[in-house]
């Protein structure tokens, strides 16, 4: 990576691989990024791990096993026959080499069962809801961070890899269908990073909902910023709802694997309800559990998560959430209080097999990419792994387009002439997008509440632009991002057909289906 400064003072940096996003589809493309030989440049608004969901992620990583049909076949039952076959072949294709080479072999992560550095076949196999086997790889029910931490500290001590914290990417710098790079907001200014290739690895949305179980900053920056350039959005009607949340203050998700593991759902009258709705009861695909849990919630008032089937107990095999549990003064015997929340985004911006964009030397990978792994519903404990295998790929195909490509563009910074907004501007403007998200773009949707959603969305949005044209502020673009995500959403969800955790109730629910969608409406 090379450094200079303009006249003016600003940075000004050039590398050959712009990473956006330092999660696992982030550090994944890094990683093989700079093994192809490419100089790296990670920017991530993150100052912690745990500004990005990876660090949430709870019940594992799910990995190929004898058959890898089965697998096959079940990202597909549970995307509701949507999924793309060939996006789900590479993903079943590469899970096994993708965990070994990097999780095990590299990072060394402890997964329970085996020392670190046994052979995948050794460690504990979790199963989850409409897996047909054990095939999840995990660490207790708190994966997630220990896969990101080392992951992240070998990044840093990686010749290759230049980390930027606390670094906001803003707008992609674009060029005649090229993309350059990014503005990046660091330290309260603006400065331009050229790029010879840029990975998008931004994560998801669940800021544009007000219950949601993700952390505050996944505010869709990605899928945003790709729409404003022009590149192909999809599938945005496909926002999946996690059935097991806790509801009340400090909300926390209760991992799938705790049904795996054999917890009953109940409703308020305490009967079980789940083997009248399907086949497979809890272990049913996440929005068919969603749907019946809001369903038996209106009517019954509330649904608890009977855990006492648990073997050993629950303690003994979930202490992690146990202990999320007693911090709130929740006896899991009484039963876990849960209600679906929004938890991750199936669709978003449009990538090839190689991670590619529809816009040249523009990639992405993890949550904020759409590959076709999952359709209208994703399989639990595939994110990870889709973040890992996309993420090597796009990486190392980014190096090959981006090595010694950066090329310094004109760029126009953004406008930031006006005074300090009030606080209360975006507070105010976030309650209304995530009542409105929350009461129309839900769980189940319909057309009328579609339409008001979208009129109110785009109201908000306009009167969020009239800022960002003058001023700049991580919370103004980030409030700008999630309200372009919402649109998008409930524009999509107003014209395609239900499918998976698409779910329209009113009569007329079909509706022409959605090849792709832009920032306006
Ligand atoms: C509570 C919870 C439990 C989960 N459990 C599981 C599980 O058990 N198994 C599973 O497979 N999946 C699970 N998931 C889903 C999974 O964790 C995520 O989908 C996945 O980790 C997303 O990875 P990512 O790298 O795409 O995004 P993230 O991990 O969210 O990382 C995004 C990164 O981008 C940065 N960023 C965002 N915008 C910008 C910007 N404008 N400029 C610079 N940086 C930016 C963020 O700071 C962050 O570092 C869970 C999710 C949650 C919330």
């Amino acid at each position: 990576m090379s450094e200079s400064t303009t006249e003016t003072g600003t940075d000004v940096r050039e590398t050959d691989v712009l990473v956006v996003g330092s999660g696992i589809a982030g550090c994944a493309a890094a990683l093989a990024a700079a093994r192809s030989g490419a100089n790296v440049l990670v920017a991530t608004k993150a100052t912690a791990p745990e500004d990005a969901s990876t660090d949430w992620a709870q019940g594992g990583i799910a990995v190929t096993g004898e058959d890898p049909e089965t697998f096959r076949e079940d990202v597909l039952d549970a995307s509701d026959g949507t999924a793309d076959p060939e996006a789900v072949d590479i993903l079943v294709g590469d899970a096994r080499d993708a965990v070994e080479d990097v999780l095990v072999d590299t990072l060394s992560v402890p997964f329970d069962g085996a020392p670190a550095g046994a052979g995948l076949d050794d460690y504990d196999h979790g199963r989850e809801a409409a897996h047909s086997e054990r095939r999840i790889l995990h660490v207790n029910a708190s994966t997630g961070g220990h896969v990101l931490r080392p992951f992240l500290n070998y990044l840093r001590d990686h010749d290759g890899v230049t980390f930027l914290e606390d670094a906001m990417a803003l707008d992609l710098l674009t060029h005649e269908g090229r993309v350059h790079g990014v503005h990046l907001l660091r330290e309260g200014s603006v400065e331009p990073v050229f790029a010879g290739a840029t990975v998008l690895a931004t994560g998801g949305i669940g800021a544009c909902y007000g219950t949601t179980t993700n952390p505050d900053g996944a505010t869709g920056d990605g899928v945003a910023m790709a729409a404003f350039a022009g590149a192909r959005i999809a599938d945005m009607q496909y926002v999946q709802f996690h059935p097991t949340a806790y509801p009340g203050d400090d909300p926390f998700l209760v991992s799938e694997a705790v049904r795996g593991e054999g917890a009953i759902l109940r409703n308020g009258e305490g009967e079980r309800f789940m083997p009248g709705v399907h086949d497979d009861a809890e272990l049913a695909p996440r929005d068919v559990v969603a749907r019946a849990v809001k369903d038996e919630r209106d009517r019954t008032g509330e649904v608890r998560l009977d855990v006492s089937p648990v073997e050993p107990d629950f303690r003994t095999e979930f202490p992690d959430l146990a202990e999320l549990c007693d911090e709130r003064d929740v006896d899991p015997e009484d039963g876990i209080p849960v209600a679906p929340a929004e938890h991750y985004l199936c669709g978003g911006i449009a990538v090839d097999e190689r991670g590619r964009t529809t816009l040249d030397r523009l990639f992405a990978a993890g949550e904020c990419a759409r590959t076709g792994v999952h359709g209208a519903n994703r399989l639990a404990s595939t994110s990870l792994l889709e973040g890992l295998v996309w993420g090597l790929r796009a990486g190392e195909t980014a190096a090959d387009a981006g090595a010694d490509a950066a090329e310094r563009i004109e760029t126009q910074e953004p406008l930031d002439s006006d005074p300090e907004l009030p606080d209360e501007f975006a507070s105010a403007k976030y309650a209304r997008l995530r009542e409105t998200m929350d009461s129309a773009v839900g769980v189940e949707r319909t057309h009328a509440d579609l339409e008001r959603a979208r009129s109110t969305i785009r109201r908000l949005k306009g009167e969020v632009d009239a800022y960002t044209r003058t001023r700049v502020s991580r919370s103004l673009y980030e409030l700008r991002n999630a309200t372009v995500c919402a649109l998008l959403v409930a524009r999509a969800a107003s014209e395609a057909p239900s499918a998976g955790c698409h779910h329209v109730v009113d009569a007329d629910a079909e509706g022409s289906t959605n090849g792709g969608a832009r920032a306006d409406d």
